[in-house]
C-alpha cells in the first residue's frame, strides 16, 4: 500500500475506533474535526504524515521542554527496557534508575523537602498528594480538617478529585464535579479586576481577603489544603500579580493550611528557574511535578514531600502499618530512566537558561508587535510561557462573543502558515509554550507569522 492509501486506512481507522481526550467526538467520528496523524519530530518541529512540518510552539501539552528527538534519552529508554523493563516498587523494592532519580529530583527541589513518590501523570499526582493531605490531618487527630481550596481557572487534571480541583467548567459540566470537599476562590487575574484603578498590590489583597473570607465561612477547622499553580497555566497563562504569593501565605499559615504547589508545567524550568515555587517565592508543603520530569519521553509524575509532612507519614506507618497507597506502574524503571536522562540533558545543555533568555525574548517580541493592537487586551509571559490575550473592546476590557471563536480563528490561520500555538480555555488566549531549546530565530518567525494570522483573521 503506498502512503496516500495508508494514510486514508490510517484516517478510516481513527474515526471508526479511536476516542480522543479532549476531542468532540461526534465531529471526529464524522470526520469534520480536525484531525493529524503525527509521523516524527525533531527539536522544535513535528512532521505529520501528509508530509507538513510545523513549529510546535507548544511543545505538545507543554511538555516536551528538552524538545523532540533526543538520542540520550530514547537511547536510556531503550538500555532500561532491555535490562529491565519493569519491577514494582512496593514493599522497599528499587531500580537504579527509580532511586537515582529521586536523589536527582530532590537535589533541584526546595531545600525544605524531603522525599518524593512517582505516579504516571499530573492527575494521579495530584490525587495522591489529596490523599497525602487527608492522611496526615488524620495522623495529626484532626479528621475534620479535610476541604481543599483550589482557583477558579485553576487546572489540576482531569479525574474525580482532581477534576473537581480544577476550576475550569467545561472539565466539570455533565460530570457531576466538582466533588463536596473542594471549594474555589478567586483566580488571582489582574487583568479582568473589576475595579480598573485598582492596583496589583491591592487586588493581590483584595484576592487575599476573599480566600479568609471563605476560609472563615466553612471554619478554618474543617479546611486542609490550598492548592495552586505557581502561575495559571490552561486557565489562561496568567502569571499572579505583585504580591499575590506575599498575601495568601500568610493567610494559610495562619490558619495551618497546607500549601501544594502543582508545578506539573512550571517543574524544571518553565519559567527559565528550576521550580515556580522559587521562582515566586512560595514554600510548598507538597510540590506536584510530571510533563517536564521527563519531558513527555515517557509518562511519570511525582509527589514531593516537605520535610515537615514527610515527619507526619513516618509517624503514621509507625502506628498504622504500611501506607495503602500505590499504583502498578509507580516509579516505573522506563519513565525514570527517561526522567534521570531528561534532567541531566537540562543541566549539560543548560536549557533552562536557556528557556530564560530566549524565553524573555519571545515575550519581548510579543509585547512590542501586540501591545498596542486595537484587539489585543493583555500580553503577559514569564520564562519559556506566554500568551496573547484578545478582547473586542480594548478600553472596556470587553471579551469578544464567544460565539466567533476569535483565538481559534487566529490558531487555525497560524497552523496553515506552520505554527502551532494554542487557543487556551476560557477565553480569547493564545498561549505559547515551546521547548526549551528555542532559539531568537524561531521565535522571529513564531511572532511575524502570529501578527499574520491575526491580520488575517480579519482583526
Ligand atoms: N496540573 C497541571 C498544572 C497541568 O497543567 C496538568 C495537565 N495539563 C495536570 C495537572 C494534569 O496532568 P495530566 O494531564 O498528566 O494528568
Amino acid at each position: 500500500m503506498d502512503d496516500i492509501g495508508r494514510n486514508d486506512q490510517l484516517a478510516q481507522w481513527d474515526r471508526d475506533y479511536f476516542m480522543h481526550p479532549s476531542t468532540h467526538l461526534a465531529q471526529h467520528a464524522r470526520g469534520e474535526a480536525m484531525g493529524r496523524v503525527i509521523r516524527g519530530a525533531s527539536g522544535v518541529h513535528i512532521e505529520d504524515r501528509n508530509g507538513n512540518r510545523l513549529l510546535d510552539a507548544f511543545a505538545g501539552l507543554y511538555c516536551v521542554n528538552v524538545g523532540y528527538g533526543r538520542p540520550e534519552i530514547a537511547e536510556a529508554i531503550a538500555k532500561q527496557a532491555k535490562e529491565l523493563a519493569y519491577y514494582h516498587a512496593y514493599v522497599g523494592h528499587g531500580t537504579e534508575a527509580a532511586i537515582t532519580l529521586s536523589k536527582m529530583v530532590l537535589e533541584r527541589a526546595p531545600d525544605h523537602m524531603s522525599k518524593v513518590y512517582f505516579g504516571l501523570s499530573g492527575s494521579d499526582a495530584n490525587e495522591t498528594n489529596i490523599k497525602l493531605v487527608w492522611y496526615y490531618n488524620n495522623i495529626l487527630g484532626r479528621p475534620e480538617k479535610k476541604k481543599i481550596i483550589s482557583r477558579w481557572r485553576g487546572y489540576h487534571g482531569s479525574g474525580l478529585m482532581t477534576g473537581s480541583l480544577t476550576g475550569l467548567p467545561l472539565f466539570h459540566d455533565k460530570f457531576d464535579l466538582p466533588l463536596s470537599p473542594i471549594l474555589h476562590t478567586s483566580a488571582p487575574y489582574y487583568y479582568h479586576r473589576d475595579d480598573p484603578d485598582q492596583s496589583e498590590e491591592e487586588f493581590s489583597a483584595q484576592c487575599a481577603a476573599e480566600l479568609e473570607e471563605l476560609i472563615a465561612r466553612e471554619g478554618a477547622d474543617t479546611i486542609a489544603a490550598f492548592w495552586a499553580e505557581p502561575m495559571l497555566g490552561t486557565g489562561g497563562i496568567v502569571p499572579p500579580p505583585k504580591g499575590y504569593w506575599e498575601a495568601i501565605q500568610p493567610v494559610l499559615e495562619k490558619h495551618d493550611i497546607l500549601l501544594v504547589a502543582d508545578e506539573v508545567v512550571t517543574g524544571f524550568g518553565r519559567l527559565g528557574t528550576m521550580f515556580g515555587s522559587e521562582h515566586y517565592g512560595m514554600g510548598p508543603d507538597l510540590i506536584t511535578i510530571a510533563k517536564g520530569l521527563t519531558s513527555a519521553y515517557a509518562p511519570l509524575s511525582g509527589s514531593i514531600v516537605s520535610d515537615k509532612m514527610w515527619k507526619v507519614l513516618e509517624r503514621g506507618t509507625d502506628e498504622n502499618g504500611p501506607i495503602g497507597h500505590g499504583w502498578t506502574y509507580s516509579a516505573h524503571p522506563v519513565g525514570a530512566a527517561a526522567g534521570v536522562a531528561n534532567l541531566q540533558l537540562l543541566d549539560d545543555l543548560k536549557l533552562i537558561d536557556n528557556a530564560g533568555t530566549v524565553g524573555a525574548y519571545l515575550n519581548q517580541r510579543l509585547s512590542e508587535t501586540f501591545a498596542d493592537h486595537p484587539h489585543v487586551g493583555e500580553v503577559r509571559g514569564e520564562g519559556m510561557i506566554a500568551a496573547v490575550e484578545f478582547v473586542e473592546d480594548r478600553d472596556r476590557r470587553k471579551a469578544f462573543d464567544p460565539a466567533k471563536k476569535t483565538c481559534a480563528k487566529i490558531a487555525t490561520e497560524l497552523l496553515s502558515q506552520g505554527v502551532i500555538a494554542r487557543a487556551m480555555p476560557g477565553g480569547d488566549i493564545l498561549g505559547f509554550a515551546p521547548p526549551f531549546c528555542l532559539t531568537r530565530e524561531n521565535v522571529d518567525e513564531i511572532v511575524d507569522k502570529t501578527a499574520k494570522a491575526v491580520r488575517a483573521a480579519g482583526l
